[in-house]
């Protein structure tokens, strides 16, 4: 990777954001754990970053809390606003209450009473309004004018960008040996960039994969297109992931900064919730299985051996309903 001096300064701006990000005060430090029984079967070392196990069972506090933390004192006390179905929603509510801002959380109609539970038993408004989430984020995005309240995007954000970075500050610390590649589900692309800028600037020869649902694979159309597009369709299957258009501030880092950028499908996400399980005794969601579902697809097509891969386990909140059918569709996703 040769990268140009204004690009270096991109990284540096945003690996001086990560280091100071105050994470800590709300997120947990997370195991980078070992998975031996997929390990042993794809003959490589695979180790798992456990973010499921943050408070609200994903990463997006991280970056919830980092934006938060960081408002004027006039912008906490006219309050935020956000738009999102699901661990967003969860992570900015959480911050919130913490640092008591008021909080009003619009959620697409078709939202699960479950998610919508999670949000007003942490303080937060939730507000009920469109069909599906780009009806409820023009709503907020109005409500934010109206009523002067901040909005905080999911992904799309320096310093959401910079609160995820933290993950890979941790993994470089806590894996200082040899390290092939991280593979890191994408959605907006909040996450990878903020891994991928940290990554790249102190460890280069690290590869970033991106892992992308072939249902909403916004990123690999736009690095295709070379500028953001809009999916014309989404398939929220992994619904943590369920994002039309890659976010500006992400794409500038991923542009040049991330090494391949793969799809999975829905059957192959199954299997890797199987084998997360298999390996772990914990149940992920869709979304948080997409980077182990990556590893074994790549393995596969590369041949790859005795290398040090990290899959990014980024979030648990799954309905246990949904649960008998992700163990029918396990067997069919195995390969
Ligand atoms: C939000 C989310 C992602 C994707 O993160 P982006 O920053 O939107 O790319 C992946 N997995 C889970 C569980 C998420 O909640």
């Amino acid at each position: 990777m040769t990268v140009t001096r204004t690009e270096q300064a991109l990284l540096e701006h945003y690996v001086k954001k990560i280091l100071a990000a105050p994470v800590y005060e709300l997120a947990v430090r997370t195991p980078l754990q070992a998975a031996p029984a997929l390990s042993e079967a794809l003959g490589n070392r695979i180790l798992l970053k456990r973010e499921d196990l943050q408070p609200t069972f994903s990463f997006k506090i991280r970056g919830a809390y980092n934006k938060l933390v960081q408002l004027t004192p006039e912008q906490r006390a006219r309050g935020v606003i956000t738009a999102s179905a699901g661990n967003h929603a969860q992570g900015v509510a959480l911050a919130a209450r913490e640092l008591g801002i008021s909080a009003s959380i619009v959620m697409p109609v078709t939202t699960p009473q479950l998610k919508v539970l999670g949000v007003r038993n942490r303080g937060a408004e939730a507000i009920l309004h469109g069909e599906s989430f780009p009806f409820a984020l023009a709503h907020a995005l109005d409500l934010a004018e109206q009523t002067g309240r901040e909005f905080v995007s999911p992904f799309d954000d320096p310093d959401v960008i910079a609160g995820q970075g933290t993950v890979a500050m941790e993994i470089l610390r806590q894996h200082p040996g040899q390290l092939d590649a991280i593979f890191v589900p994408v959605g907006g692309g909040g996450l990878i960039a903020g891994i991928a800028a940290y990554v790249k600037y102190l460890r280069p020869e690290v590869r970033i994969i991106g892992v992308e649902s072939q249902h909403s694979a916004c990123l690999q159309a736009a690095l295709a297109a070379g500028e953001r597009v809009t999916l014309p369709e989404v398939g929220t299957f992994a619904d943590g992931v369920a994002v039309a258009q890659i976010g500006a501030h992400g794409l500038d880092i991923c542009r040049f900064c991330v090494d391949e950028v793969m799809t999975v499908s829905n059957d192959q996400l199954c299997a890797a919730i199987k084998d997360i399980y298999d390996d772990t005794r914990s149940i992920t969601e869709p979304s948080g299985a997409l980077a182990v579902a990556g590893i074994k697809q790549y393995v596969a097509h590369t041949g790859a051996r005795g290398q040090t891969l990290v899959a990014i386990d980024s979030g648990a909140n799954i309905n246990f309903d949904s649960l008998r059918h992700v163990a029918e569709r396990a067997a069919v996703g195995a390969i």
